[in-house]
């Protein structure tokens, strides 16, 4: 299996030898302590470390403009000006609200204008942005807006379907409960009959 790099988008850990600052791993002792805990006992020794490496790695959007994958066009489509979609991607975000888990699959189509991006790209931007604290309305619209702002397509439609933690774990508690999120631009959104082809290929039409 070939080794990601961080080209891939794929998740970036913090460099192996990478040290967690004395303030940060305080700082998750503390919180240890808040929450009801012994920070020096043994099992807990070695977290503040490991918290402060996986938040590195949660956030790691932060070190990447999710619009330099958009970068790498083919003009060579052979006339092809039908939608291009990836669908149901899987995807993880921490909100902004509690620090808690986002996960969910989101939908990214837009229709060319001469050019297209490799398909995975799309999925490359989406993480950028879901690497980071965030809210579920505006990932969505900061996805589609660097798709057409960076594409220049014909329109752009993005759908997140994601459940919450903060919801789902603590607060109300509603497991399974799903929000959903939309934005559609260009032609998916001045167009109806392009915006029910759109959705019925993502599979939310009816
Ligand atoms: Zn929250």
């Amino acid at each position: 299996m070939a080794e990601a790099s961080p080209e891939d988008g794929d998740l970036i850990a913090a460099p192996a030898g990478a040290e967690v600052p004395d303030d940060v791993a305080e700082a998750i002792r503390t919180l240890i302590r808040w929450a009801g805990d012994d920070p020096t006992r043994e099992g807990l020794i070695d977290t503040p470390r490991r918290v402060a490496k996986a938040w590195k790695e949660y956030c790691s959007g932060y070190a990447d403009d999710p619009s330099r994958h958009l970068e790498r066009v083919f003009e060579e489509v052979g006339g092809y000006d039908e939608i291009v979609l990836l669908k149901d991607i899987p995807f993880q975000s921490h909100c902004e609200h509690h620090m808690a888990p986002i996960i969910g699959r989101a939908h990214i189509a837009y229709l060319p204008c001469d050019h297209v991006v490799g398909i995975s790209k799309l999925a490359r931007v989406l993480h950028g942005f879901a690497r980071r604290l965030q809210v579920q309305e505006r990932l969505t619209a900061e996805v589609a807006d660097c798709i057409w702002n960076h594409l220049k397509p014909l329109g752009v439609a993005v759908v997140i379907e994601a459940s919450h933690a903060c919801m789902t774990a603590r607060g109300v508690r509603t497991p399974g409960v799903a929000m959903t999120t939309s934005r559609m631009m260009g032609v998916f959104r001045d167009d109806d009959r392009s915006r029910k082809e759109v959705l019925a290929l993502m599979g939310l039409g009816g």
